[in-house]
């Protein structure tokens, strides 16, 4: 059996593996993907010390930096379920496997929900984005759409009207579902217009990069495309703990309830990264995080009693 196993290969699964083999306990990482996340990223230029990297390059490094040390990686591999039996933990992959261990850190990350319209695969990374923290500055004095009128959308853009020349704020609805407060911020606004009851139907490019949005007015049915050079979605960030509903405790979005020191509703197992309650989901997070979570398990099982 593993002292921690760690379920998920991102910034988060990484820093944690790290922390716990420093610790010279038995280690393993369990991850679908390793790597996360960052796989699918271009430029990272806000992980602190790095000024800028690569999301392929940035994971490359860290799992350079886990095979450093004495860990057992299981790649490709999708958790399923979690229980306890007697004094271990098991986690039953979708393969069958079943790894046990005294403690468990799951780092499972998120995924942004996709529009789902042409165009937004194409010129995903080129123009098409889903963090204003990460990718605004790309956008520096060009024109942008969000598209998503709820409170990350409504917060994306009173962001990016700060960097960028102009923003188009695209909601489905009649109206915005953002806190008051945050509206009143946005339509105080000079750059940025709000165009409501409109389904974006598809994003344009000229093969390389984006060059507009299309949308489909729903009280009249007619279409109309904005000419712009990046279109962040925001409507919605999904937390990859579908497989823990009904096992450990969750937000009502989904998302792992864990308290400052990482840890779950099940003592032993600690969560830590994008899938947590934590807010601001950002690779410097996820590390720090990751590591704490990782901390936090190797306390838990210097209590434990002796065999
Ligand atoms: P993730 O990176 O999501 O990793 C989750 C891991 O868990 C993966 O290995 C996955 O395969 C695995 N997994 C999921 N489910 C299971 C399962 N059931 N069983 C086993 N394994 C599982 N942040 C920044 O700070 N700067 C940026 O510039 C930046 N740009 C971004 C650009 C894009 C396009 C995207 C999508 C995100 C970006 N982010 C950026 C956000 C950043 O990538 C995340 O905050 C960070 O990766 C979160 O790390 P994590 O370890 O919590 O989760």
């Amino acid at each position: 059996a593993f002292d921690v196993l760690i379920v998920g290969g991102g910034p988060a699964g990484a820093a944690a593996a790290i922390y716990a083999a420093r610790k010279g306990i038995r280690t393993g990482v369990v991850a679908d993907r390793f790597g996360g996340q960052v796989l699918d990223t271009l430029s990272i230029e806000n992980f602190v010390s790095v000024k800028e990297t690569e999301g392929p390059r940035f994971a490359v490094s860290l799992e350079e930096h886990v095979k450093h040390y004495e860990v057992d990686i299981m790649n490709l591999q999708r958790a399923a379920r979690l229980e306890k039996n007697g004094k271990l933990f098991e986690v039953t992959t979708e393969d069958g496997a079943v790894l046990k261990s005294k403690s468990v850190i799951i780092s499972t990350g998120a995924r942004w929900r996709e529009i789902n319209v042409p165009g937004e695969k194409e010129y995903k990374n080129h123009g098409v984005a889903y963090c204003p923290h990460c990718d605004g500055p790309l956008f520096k004095g060009k024109r942008v759409s969000v598209i998503g009128g709820g409170n990350s959308g409504v917060e994306a853009a009173i962001d990016l009207a700060g960097i960028v020349e102009h923003v188009t704020l695209i909601e489905f609805g009649a109206d915005l579902r953002a806190d008051a407060v945050l509206q009143r911020k946005l339509y105080s606004l000079k750059n940025v217009d709000v165009i409501k009851s409109a389904q974006t139907t598809e994003i344009h490019g000229d093969g390389k990069k984006v060059t507009g949005i299309s949308y489909r007015d729903r009280n009249s049915g007619e279409v109309r495309t904005v000419e712009l050079a990046g279109v962040f979605v925001q409507i919605g960030l999904v937390p990859n703990a579908e497989w823990l509903k009904g096992t450990l405790e969750l937000s009502p979005y989904g998302e792992i309830e864990v308290d400052a020191r990482g840890e779950t509703s099940i003592p032993g197992v600690f969560a830590a990264g994008d899938v947590t309650t934590v807010p601001f989901k950002q690779i410097v997070i996820a590390v720090g995080e990751g590591a704490k979570a990782s901390l936090a398990a190797f306390d838990y099982m210097m209590r434990l009693p002796t065999e």
